[in-house]
């Protein structure tokens, strides 16, 4: 083929693909521009996980009627006009793309006033065509609306996935924007449901507690700025300014993965691992291996230090001294930390091979042990009960026991009924008790229990199997893959609609893995955005589901009682995991009864 210059649609096309991947591609250049002119509120709106609509409206500076087709050009930008402007950013946004690009591949409709004048103008731009042109009446501000993301661009269309995951995207990038900006109230709707606002109050505590709820906002430490003499000490060694502000978890709390570690820089959020493994470093010895802080890191610095124009998405940053950033990140987290956790007991740190962290482990343990020894040894009448966790926290304080009243007592074991039904005595008359509902329930608390201590047995498979599944149910599981990976499920996305499952709960261990999947992911998708602690009980009712002993399958004695003494230490041995019976009772009175006694 000859050499030619591409056509100016295919062109913008191409470079619409650098900018917009998704519809949380799409929100957060608009966030990004309603902050940069100014708003106060920003409000965002989504239909069908942003696919089929997309609305960011603002009470910004507004674009002037004569201005508002120009927006659309490529490079066209009111925030740089030479090319040393780009050692002085200071906007969010600088490269004049992200209108054209959004406006190439979707239908666009902008209504804009600018403060200055009395009528706003309605613009609508299809695929990069401007269809219709007008006034329109509205506040000063702005109203981006982006309707049909990527009509033309089939190929993008296929790989969105479900809305619920085009809808966690947006919901991460909104919920960092209102970090970074605590001063601007920011109210997210799915739908025509409201699921996120910030209070706009300039507090950033209040913004954590909207994004991570209030357990968590309380714990949180503020990170202390540096006295104004230790900013010129640290200025004399780097020779910049670099301030560190934020909030960053206590030792006692901790998650599974580093994805709670948001840093912006300058008031955008940025990708860095080197930050990231900063803040960790800063925790050296005082979590347990394989948790990680949680932290909102806010670093200041003078813009011409660093590089924001490395990609079109503008997420990742380029230092001119990289060193000096990670220190300061470093040691300010540090110092919060130290100052403010409780210094470890000096049995801990007399032992040279139990570092606080795993003595804290060693503890939690411990504990553990005594609980689920406790579920066998509650005085009788007591009775012991799971509490649903709150979302998402994991505190080794948490009680997950307590007393109610619906306690079996110990029972012998008469025999098996039609394979299926055991049946037993009690002082209190007999016991027809459903095989498979008890020992799903005796399964069921043990693994939560299990759970509670990170101790689920998972069972690692000879080979990596790929399983083909529906998008949905790929982008359910992709959802909850800490929470499966908590409860013994290591699966991971392995490119289209596969998943790649390298180990199992050992209970599960030799059902299909297409099968568990599927029957997880179901059961996911019937419970709409369940707190993280249901997630735990839906993925272990299905586990436990598949590895109970089934209905038909002959017992023997000493099979039976075991599974009675283990349902008489359940805390609800009176249910399974589903809310069905596991047992008949019929007292020595209704005995009686019937028998005319
Ligand atoms: P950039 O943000 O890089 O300048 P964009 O394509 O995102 O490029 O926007 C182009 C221009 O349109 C901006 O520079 C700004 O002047 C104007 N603009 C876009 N959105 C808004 C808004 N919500 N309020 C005011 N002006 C806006
Ligand atoms: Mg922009």
């Amino acid at each position: 083929m000859p050499i030619r210059v591409l056509p100016e649609d295919v062109a913008s096309q191409i470079a619409a693909g650098e900018v917009v991947e998704r519809p949380s591609s799409v929100v957060k250049e608009l966030v990004e521009n309603s902050i940069d002119a100014g708003s106060r509120d920003i409000q965002v709106e989504t239909h069908a996980g942003g696919k089929r609509l997309i609305r960011v409206a603002d009470d910004g500076c507004g674009i002037s009627a004569t201005e508002v087709e120009v927006a659309f050009y490529r490079h066209s930008t009111s925030k740089l006009s030479t090319a040393d402007d780009l050692n002085r950013i200071t906007t969010l946004g600088f490269r004049g793309e992200a209108l054209a690009s959004i406006a190439a591949v979707s239908h666009v409709t902008l209504v804009s006033r600018a403060a200055q004048e009395s009528v706003g103008s309605l613009l609508r731009v299809e695929g990069g065509r401007v269809t219709s042109r007008r006034e329109s009446g509205r506040p000063p501000g702005t109203a981006v609306t982006v309707e049909e993301l990527f009509f033309n661009v089939p190929a993008r269309l296929k790989f969105l996935r479900a809305d619920r995951t085009e809808r966690r995207h947006i919901d991460a990038w909104l919920t960092r924007y209102a970090m970074a900006y605590p001063g601007v109230r920011f109210t997210l709707s799915h739908d025509g449901r409201v699921v996120f606002q910030s209070p706009g109050n300039d507090r950033l505590r209040d913004v954590i507690v909207a994004v991570h709820g209030l357990e968590i906002g309380a714990a949180l430490m503020e990170i202390e700025t540096e006295t104004d003499a230790e900013i010129t000490s640290g200025n004399q060694h780097s020779g910049s300014h670099i301030q560190v502000a934020g909030f960053v978890s206590p030792a006692s709390v901790h998650r599974a993965n580093r994805s709670y570690i948001t840093l912006f820089i300058n008031g955008r959020w940025v990708y860095d691992t080197s930050l990231t493994y900063a803040v960790i470093q800063a925790y050296h010895t005082l979590l347990p291996t394989g948790r990680y802080p949680l932290a909102v890191v806010m670093v200041q610095m003078p813009p011409a230090d660093v590089d924001v124009n490395v990609h079109p998405t503008k997420s990742e940053v380029r230092f001119s001294d990289g060193d000096a950033v990670f220190r300061a990140v470093q040691k300010a987290v540090r110092r919060t930390v130290i100052q403010r956790s409780p210094a470890p007991s000096v049995h801990s740190l007399s032992s040279t091979w139990a570092s606080p962290a795993t003595s804290w482990r060693e503890e939690t343990r411990e504990r553990g042990r005594e609980r689920l020894a406790a579920l066998g040894q509650q005085p009788s009448g007591e009775q012991l009960r799971f509490e649903p966790r709150p979302s998402g926290i994991t505190s080794p304080d948490r009680d997950i026991l307590t007393s109610s009243e619906e306690r079996i007592p110990p029972l012998r074991v008469v025999g098996q009924l039609g394979t299926t039904y055991v049946v037993a005595e009690g002082p209190a008359g007999m016991y027809l008790i459903d095989q498979h509902a008890a020992h799903e329930r005796v399964l069921f608390e043990r693994m939560l229990a299990e759970r509670e201590q990170a101790q689920i047995a998972s069972q690692v498979l000879l080979e990596p199997r790929p399983v083909d599944v529906t998008p949905e149910t790929a982008g359910v599981l992709e959802e909850h893959l800490e929470t499966l990976s908590s409860l013994g499920f290591h699966i991971e996305p392995f490119g289209g609609m596969t998943m790649l499952v390298r180990a199992l709960p050992a209970l599960v261990a030799d059902t299909e893995p297409n099968q568990i999947l599927e029957d997880v992911a179901a059961a996911l998708q019937a419970g709409d955005t369940p707190l993280a602690s249901r997630v735990e009980e839906i993925v272990a009712r299905q586990v436990c589901k598949r590895a109970a002993i089934k209905a038909g399958q002959v017992m023997t004695h000493a099979e039976m009682e075991e599974l009675v003494r283990t349902l008489e230490q359940c805390a609800s041995p009176r249910t399974c995991p589903h809310g069905r019976p596991t047992m008949i009772h019929l007292s020595v009175a209704q005995l009686a009864r019937e028998f005319g006694r």
